[in-house]
């Protein structure tokens, strides 16, 4: 479910395994799809086509986490993995900040809004400068407002599904936890890449990560294994975190592939993208140790994909483009990973 690059990405990691994939997605044009064997191009919201779709499916798993839950009963739970309940706590940030709180993480300090009288509210409880994100739906920064002054609270307006205020947590460096669980709860972890965000976008994710980094890493897996374990999850999980001198503060999750794990298909000895077909469909994992000391993943943005020659003029760059028709500014190109 899903037509977007890691949908595309997951599915050549499918072929290779020899397995054929259906991409179900609502948009007409699906890069996801361009690389499948078949394409059912519906909305998340209609029951029969989910239904059909599933029927004819030996497993079904997503790559993006806004596909609306309730439809879902269309779909026998142990027809999908990851499962629904993974999808409903990590497309809503209060619930997912909620998840990880009751497991002892520490998630930066945060208040939901409701209403646009709870906004100062909320300002007030956790302090400024702060960061006002929608609940359900961002990605890529989108959705999001910087605010270090309550006049920067005039004229906002509570959307449907709400908002939440997170305090600015002050980070020395944005690390990632991804794992991989197969269906017997056996869990193996990728290093934790430095992730260098521009504009609320990936930029890059770097290997080795800083030492601070390296000394908090513990702590976040063993979280990001808990959570894991609570939602039963089968596949790739992502958990991002930074890196703060009080420890690693969760940031939200992500119930699928990662951009911050790009990295892994030349990097690592079996990709993410593997590594997630293998446990949903019942294989055994790869190894995930990484295969350099040295690992670099940057992302394309908008135009930065345009020069094709001069980004494979490093003999050690791998170019991954995801066949986007429009380069629109601020949109996921493609990345290059260079290992060494
Ligand atoms: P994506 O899903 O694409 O990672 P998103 O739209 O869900 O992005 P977040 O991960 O919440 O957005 O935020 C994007 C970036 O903004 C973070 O990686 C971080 O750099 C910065 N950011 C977000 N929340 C905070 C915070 N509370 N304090 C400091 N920086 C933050
Ligand atoms: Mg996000
Ligand atoms: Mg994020």
């Amino acid at each position: 479910m899903g037509g977007g690059q890691l949908g595309r990405m997951i599915a050549m990691a499918a072929a290779q395994l020899g397995y054929r994939c259906h991409i179900y997605a609502p948009e007409k044009h699906s890069i996801a799809a361009e690389v499948s064997a078949g394409f059912t191009c519906a909305s998340w919201l209609d029951q029969a086509a989910l239904s059909e779709f599933a029927q004819n499916c030996a497993v079904v798993t997503y790559e993006f986490e806004n596909v609306p839950v309730a439809p879902l009963a269309a779909i026998p739970e142990d027809r999908m993995a990851p499962g629904k309940l993974a999808l409903e706590i990590a497309q809503d940030r209060l619930k997912e900040k909620q998840f990880i709180a009751d497991l002892g993480g520490r998630p930066a300090p945060y208040a939901r809004v409701d209403t646009e009288e709870g906004l100062r509210d909320a300002v007030e409880q956790v302090g400024m400068p702060g960061i006002l994100k929608t609940r359900r739906d961002g990605y890529d920064g989108k959705g999001q407002w910087r605010i270090h002054s309550l006049s920067e609270m005039d004229g906002v307006r509570v959307p449907q599904g709400g908002l939440i205020y997170e305090g600015f947590v002050r980070f020395e460096a944005e690390f990632s936890v991804i794992l991989v669980r197969a269906r017997d709860g056996s869990v193996k972890f990728w290093d934790s890449a430095q992730n260098i965000h521009k504009n609320g976008i990936l930029a890059e994710s770097r290997l080795p990560a800083p030492k601070l980094v390296g000394e908090q890493v513990e702590e976040a897996r063993e979280l990001a294994r808990q959570a894991a374990d609570a939602l039963n999850y089968v596949g790739v999980l992502a958990l991002e975190f930074f890196a703060t001198a009080e420890g690693p503060v969760f940031n939200e999750m992500a119930p699928r592939v990662h951009n911050s794990g790009h990295w892994t298909s030349e990097g690592a000895v079996t990709s993410q993208f593997e590594n997630h077909v293998r446990a949903i469909c019942g294989l055994p994992l790869g190894d995930t140790s990484t295969v350099s000391t040295r690992v670099e993943m940057r992302n394309l943005i908008g135009g930065e994909a345009a020069d094709i020659a001069s980004l494979l003029a490093d003999p050690r760059a791998h170019l991954h483009l995801y066949g986007k028709a429009e380069a629109r500014e601020g949109r996921k190109m493609g990345h290059v990973t260079k290992v060494g």
